[in-house]
């Protein structure tokens, strides 16, 4: 993907969603980093259900130091993985009570000396409590850069260095939360919303799905072509129209042999030539079906003008 192109994509994003904001719910630091911490292989929305019970009881390291395992327990049992992260929570606010003065830090590598911190919850902590120029690669932003072609990688590493070196600076501190509720929102993993994404000519991914309006409303080349390799055994003839009906309609098929049998006949009438063309298309037709209904007609002569001739002089 050029740079124009990956430009306009986020002056795009940016226009939409000037001020992007995270799912999950905090006031400060630390409560943003309790959340993410949280937040792994959990949904955003129990993560927030978990935190609106704790963080009006306790939101500083001390606070939830002091309830220790057992007292968190209560307000994050309904996430995922709830005994794990109960430990990695209480034993980093230990350590920043120990190491930072009840503060988050503001360095990668203090950050991922912490329980439960990986590079991702850094690069979150980083990024959105900092305002470094991070951006934290997960499941959805992976995916979207990858797709559009923004920064594709195969690992999440690869990826997260490519966009670090092509996102425009000007783009880079709400980079990462529109890359997230793009993937999150509109570019999901199994059907993603192509005729409703805002960079959708812009995007470069070859599999992109269909707009259904479009869809209906383009030609179907494939149905025409089938009819017309369909075996006519005689195409003047009005074969679409059926035996029982012939009498009162009169297709464009019809009127042509009328039309035809006219000229060449000469004496023979317009209502003549139609009787006659539509007792060629009845008799060619299901023989026993047109014998049953119309016993009057006979097998037609396999040349134009006799038929018509004939049904002329029986004055009809
Ligand atoms: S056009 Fe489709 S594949 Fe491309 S970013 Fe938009 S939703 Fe994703």
């Amino acid at each position: 993907m050029n740079p124009a192109r990956r430009h306009e994509i986020f002056r795009r994003w940016r226009e939409a969603n000037p001020h992007p904001k995270s799912d999950l719910e905090y006031t400060t630091p630390f409560e943003l980093l309790v959340a993410v911490i949280l937040s792994a292989q959990a949904t955003d929305k129990g993560v927030n259900a978990a935190t609106h019970r704790l963080f009006p009881v306790a939101n500083t390291p001390a606070a939830i130091a002091a309830l220790g395992e057992d007292g968190l327990a209560p307000y994050i049992q309904t996430i995922g993985l709830w005994r794990a992260k109960a430990k990695n929570v209480v034993a980093t606010c230990r350590l920043l009570l120990e190491r930072h003065g009840g503060a988050v830090p503001a360095a990668r590598e203090a950050l991922e000396s912490l329980p439960g911190v990986g590079r991702k919850t850094a690069n979150v902590v980083l990024n959105i409590a900092f305002g470094q120029p991070t951006i934290a690669v997960d499941t959805h932003n992976f995916r979207v850069a990858n797709r559009t072609g923004i920064a594709p990688g195969r690992t999440v590493e690869a990826v997260e260095r490519a966009l670090v070196k092509v996102v425009p600076a000007e783009f880079m501190h709400h980079a990462h939360h529109w890359l997230i509720l793009h993937g999150r929102y509109t570019c999901k993993a199994q059907k993603p919303a192509c005729p409703d994404c805002l960079i959708s000519d812009l995007c470069e991914y070859r599999h992109k799905t269909p707009d259904p309006l479009a869809e209906a409303a383009a030609p179907r080349p494939a149905a025409g072509k089938a009819r017309a390799k369909k075996p006519a055994t005689n195409p003047s003839a009005p074969k679409a129209v059926p035996a029982t009906k012939t009498g009162a309609t009169k297709t464009a098929a019809v009127q042509a042999t009328a039309t035809q049998g006219a000229a060449t006949g000469g004496a023979a009438t317009r209502g003549a030539a139609t009787k006659a063309a539509v007792t060629r298309a009845a008799t060619k037709t299901a023989a026993t079906k047109t014998a049953a209904t119309r016993p009057a007609a006979k097998p037609p002569a396999t040349t134009g003008p006799a038929p018509v001739r004939k049904a002329a002089r029986r004055g009809t």
